[in-house]
């Protein structure tokens, strides 16, 4: 079995919290708060991006420009390039949002607050199925992003594209990344993020990415990005200064809670 060497060299029964704080024993209140952050973030790029996207041809695959900008998209295997049609994306979205919901469910809370992709997959069953039954009246999803899920789950999308991208780029970001050494603007960032989890207690969890990916049912060692562009370049997005990075940190705040999605302006 694939990765199964990886896994053996590290005894998962170990107790490893050290906060006595920490979810089921291994997701810590810094980790979450970091994991939420992240998803936040990438749930806000793919909004953004489809609100721009309305006069793309539905039966054709998104535009390499449209995949460049959005880091998420980054981890659908390459195999699936000729299936990215704008429905997949609307529906790849959709879980994205689901996977960020779950998270930013409170700790303890009854239904769980760890987005395995079968807790993913459930919610957006069920979801669905209320779209179905009120006929697009008060329900959380339209019957056109029902549509949609089911495009970007009939082509072959998996919960676990967004559990990748969630938990790689909140890995790079982070002290235990190597964009965070390479990129100033990724420590000024986590600067910020240390103040707001200034009253949570620390834990030897806290940058346990390892941990977390096992929990959440990935492999132990991240699968992708699986595409790379030119623009993915660090010191130009620093210089720069003007990456959707830096427009989404103007709009975040904790205020308001529910309003975070605006349309990018341009
Ligand atoms: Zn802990």
């Amino acid at each position: 079995m694939p990765g199964t060497d990886q896994a053996s060299a590290r005894d998962w029964s170990r107790k490893t919290c050290t906060c006595d704080s920490c979810v089921d024993g291994w997701l810590s209140p810094r980790m979450k708060e970091r994991l939420e952050g992240e998803g936040d973030f990438l749930r806000y790029v793919s909004i953004s991006l489809l609100s721009d996207l309305g006069g793309l041809p539905e039966d054709e695959v998104l535009p390499d420009w449209v995949i460049a900008e959005d880091p998420s998209l980054h981890f659908i295997p390459m195999e699936l390039h000729t299936k990215m049609s704008p429905a997949f994306y609307r529906g790849y979205a959709v879980v994205v949002d689901v996977m960020v919901q779950i998270l930013q469910r409170p700790a303890g809370a009854a239904a769980g607050c760890v987005p395995t992709p079968t807790a993913i997959e459930a919610r957006l069953r069920e979801l669905c199925t209320a779209a179905r039954k009120s006929g697009g009246k008060a329900a959380a999803l339209t019957p056109d992003d029902v549509e949609d899920v089911e495009a970007f789950l009939h082509a072959g999308g998996e919960a676990e594209f967004a559990l990748e991208a969630l938990t790689d780029r909140a890995m790079e970001k982070s002290p235990a990344g190597s964009e965070f050494l390479r990129r100033p603007a990724i420590r000024v960032q986590e600067e910020e993020l240390a103040g707001e989890v200034g009253e949570l207690p620390v834990c030897a969890n806290d940058l346990d990415f390892e941990l977390v990916r096992k929990r959440l049912g990935l492999p132990p060692h991240f699968i992708g990005p699986h595409w790379f562009f030119l623009t993915d370049s660090e010191s130009e997005d620093d210089i720069d200064g003007d990456d959707s990075e830096d427009v989404y940190a103007g709009q975040r705040g904790r205020g308001g809670e529910g309003a975070v999605m605006k349309r990018r302006d341009r």
